[in-house]
């Protein structure tokens, strides 16, 4: 008999999930439910790329053609409602009643809301999905000075995006500095500059009082002194979206808990993506959720269980033309030493090494130079032996190819 695959969401998890089990299912029945408009879509574009047509073919995980050969069905604009689990059923918002044998939750993350006094006035916009930048664009389209809180990557990015499209920008973070979790002092001090460089005005360590206006932004209050603006959009930072399973039999933590297969408490349920926890670790990035679906479909359809193995984060930044990249671990507090380099060009690279691996990098170059790192990051290449404080980072990695290439012969 057939068997029944139902997905909720349409995200990057579900759409990797889904080719899994059609790689190894050619007759399963795969369906795919999103409350989204519109077929899965690069969800990044919406602070990297804001202005350009978020509708475009150009965006989409996988145009259309690509399922109806997969023989994958999308259903967008179908919110699930509720989860059946003893009848192996889920309702959708419409009251329809849909079986399955096998069911995989990705319904990824929500924002944290931006709870200060003013933060429901007209023109405070937070994105997390296309129809919310939709109407942050529409909003801002005759307005000029946007305030971005937030100094993460989200926020960043679309700082960026508003400063190209010739909007006024502020930035407002909580924290001492920019990036904070993907970038030493050195590198967050180095953005922060280029930002103001550009002409947007940054503030870090900012207590951030209220949005201030009649029914919509005329300003926000920081340290005691209003900024004019006439918009408010905020990303400062996401929940895992629990809303499905918060009263059914599945154990949650601070997401879905699933094991090394994805799957959760629940039986024939499996969670991948921005949703999940997974040895209390909680993610929240594309290459994660793509790699967990991936985990996720194969256990689904095989009898054969795979393990997930963490992907390293990898955060790749190229706005205010400063590109750079950061991988693992890059808290100096949790690694046994740093080796640092820097030229009269602005180049700079950090390399964290804990028990004789390179754990992490921070560098200022575009992804392309990523490579080597991250195959030393992921064989857990030692640099045992190595007189690191004499070698450059170059001699290093040098070495470990080396070293490799020896092992290998
Ligand atoms: C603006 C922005 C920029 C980002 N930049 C980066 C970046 O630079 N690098 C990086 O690694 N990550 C980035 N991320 C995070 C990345 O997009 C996520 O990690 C990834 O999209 C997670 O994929 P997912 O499939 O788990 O869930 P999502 O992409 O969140 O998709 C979940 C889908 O489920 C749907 N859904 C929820 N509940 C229901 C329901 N009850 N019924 C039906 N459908 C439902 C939602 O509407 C949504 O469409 C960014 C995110 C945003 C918003």
């Amino acid at each position: 008999m057939k068997k029944n695959y139902c997905i909720i969401g349409t995200g990057v998890a579900a759409v990797h999930a889904a080719k899994a089990i059609r790689d190894l299912d050619p007759d399963g029945h795969i369906a795919v439910y999103g409350a989204e408009q519109g077929l899965p879509y690069n969800r990044i574009k919406l602070s990297k790329d804001l202005f350009a047509d978020l509708h475009s073919e150009k965006v989409l995980i996988k145009k259309g053609k690509w399922y109806d050969k997969q023989g994958i069905q999308v259903f967008p604009n179908t919110r699930i409602e509720r989860i059946d689990i003893e009848q192996h059923t889920l309702v959708t918002a419409a009251g329809e009643r849909l079986d399955y044998d096998k069911l995989l939750i990705c319904t990824g993350a929500k924002n944290c809301k931006l709870t200060i006094n003013g933060a429901d006035k007209q023109g405070v916009f937070s994105i997390r999905e296309r129809h919310e930048a939709d109407a942050f664009k529409a909003y801002i389209e005759d307005k000029l000075h946007v305030a971005i809180v937030g100094g993460g990557i989200q926020g960043l990015e679309t700082a960026w995006s508003l400063a190209k499209a010739g909007k006024k920008v502020t930035v407002i973070e909580a924290a001492p500095r920019l990036m904070a979790r993907q970038l030493d002092e050195r590198v967050s001090s180095r953005l922060k500059e280029t930002i103001e460089a550009w002409g947007a005005q940054v503030y870090v360590q900012a207590s951030i009082q209220q949005i201030v206006g009649e029914e919509s932004v005329t300003g926000i209050m920081v340290n005691n002194e209003v900024i004019p603006c006439d918009s408010v959009a905020y990303a400062i930072g996401v929940i895992p979206n629990l809303d499905l399973v918060l009263d059914i039999a599945i154990e949650t933590n601070r997401g879905i808990v699933v094991n090394d297969q994805m799957e959760t408490s629940g039986t024939d349920i499996y969670a991948a993506g921005d949703v999940t926890e997974w040895r209390s670790i909680v993610d929240g990035l594309w290459d994660c959720a793509m790699e967990q679906g991936k985990i996720a479909g194969h256990n689904m359809a095989s009898t054969e269980a795979r393990d997930y193995q963490r992907v390293i984060p990898l955060t790749v930044f190229n706005a205010f033309d400063l590109p750079m990249f950061t991988m693992g671990v890059v808290d100096e507090s949790q690694c046994d030493m740093t080796m640092i380099e820097e030229d009269e060009t602005g180049k700079y690279t950090r390399l964290f090494i804990k028990n004789n691996q390179i754990v992490g990098v921070i560098s200022l170059e575009s992804v392309v130079a990523a490579q080597p790192y991250k195959a030393a990051i992921d064989s857990q290449a030692s640099v045992e032996g190595l007189a690191l404080h004499q070698l450059t980072i170059q001699e290093v990695m040098r070495a470990i190819k080396d070293r490799e290439c020896t092992t290998v012969k």
